[in-house]
């Protein structure tokens, strides 16, 4: 696996590639991988014949200064496990190379990046979405693989490619899970023990509500309490929002009539961590 750092070298091993035939897939990440990134990767080499993985901490979506210090990073970890999940490629940008002199044109979804994360985190979509694109204009992929983890994000990221007529297609990877439900995450690293246990909370009251909607359960109003209930059941838990929405425009439903989420969001010890379920009617 080759590391590049500048546009250049990307573009010249890209270009080989797709020479050669091959179809591009890349997985964007902020590094300090674990199991939920190296499935997204494994999904691009399944759809794609060359992977390229990017590791860039974008400071524009990070409305916490302290948030974005704090975040982790390993790249001869991350380095090493992309190598033994087979990526062909990693690109690891600098922000100057990717907000060059006078940066000054921005993305915005408008109405996927008002609601929820958008709302707790002003300008964090903005960041991400104006990366995602420049992330795309410099790899040129086939394909891109995005989380559900991080729900909002992805649909975000798909309205944004239909909107642009970026020629791209994008492949939804399935949240994956600590073995005792916590969503994995990189700022898992950053919970106490004490928080860490606590957090289960979140998938507990997200697994006990989707057990209801499996019964036949359709008031969202209810099925957000039995998430509550769970998330009032530490003190180290700040519940930020526990919602249903419409899986396409994440607007919230009184009854769950249409595909939709249950997404939550909460501190856990000072950790700001999101979690969701799908509620396929
Ligand atoms: P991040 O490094 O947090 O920016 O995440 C990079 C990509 O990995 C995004 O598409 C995330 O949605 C995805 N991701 C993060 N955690 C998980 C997880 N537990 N399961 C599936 N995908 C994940």
């Amino acid at each position: 696996m080759q590391h590049v750092k500048t546009a250049a070298e990307l573009r010249s091993c890209v270009h080989r590639s797709r020479e050669q035939g091959r179809r591009i897939g890349f997985v964007p990440t902020m590094g300090y991988l674990h199991e939920g990134h190296l499935s997204l990767v494994k999904i691009a080499k399944s759809s794609a014949d060359y992977v390229v993985v990017s590791i860039f901490v974008n400071p524009a979506q990070f409305n916490d200064k302290k948030d974005f210090e704090a975040y982790p990073i390993d790249i001869a970890r991350d380095s090493e496990l992309l190598r033994t999940c087979g990526a062909d490629l990693l690109f690891i940008p600098t922000p100057e190379m990717v907000y060059g002199p006078g940066f000054q044109s921005w993305v915005t979804v408008e109405e996927l990046s008002a609601p929820w994360e958008g709302a707790q985190r002003p300008g964090h979509f903005r960041g991400v979405s104006t990366v995602v694109s420049i992330l795309f204009n410099l790899v040129q992929a086939d394909c891109a693989v995005f989380g559900e983890k991080d729900f909002q994000q992805l649909r975000l990221i798909e309205q944004m490619v239909a909107d642009l007529k970026c020629n791209i297609q994008i492949i939804r990877g399935p949240l994956v899970r600590e073995t005792d439900g916590v969503a994995m995450s990189s700022r898992n690293v950053r919970l106490s023990p004490e928080a860490r246990v606590a957090a289960r909370s979140l998938s507990r009251g997200l697994f006990a509500a989707e057990n209801g909607f499996r019964g036949g359960e359709r008031d969202s109003a209810k099925l957000v309490r039995t998430v509550e209930a769970e998330l009032a059941s530490s003190k180290l838990i700040e519940p930020q929002y526990a919602a249903v929405v419409a899986e396409s425009t994440l607007s919230p439903l009184a009854l769950v009539t249409e595909p939709a989420r249950l997404l939550v969001a909460a501190t856990v010890g000072g950790v700001r961590l999101l979690d969701n379920v799908a509620l396929a009617v």
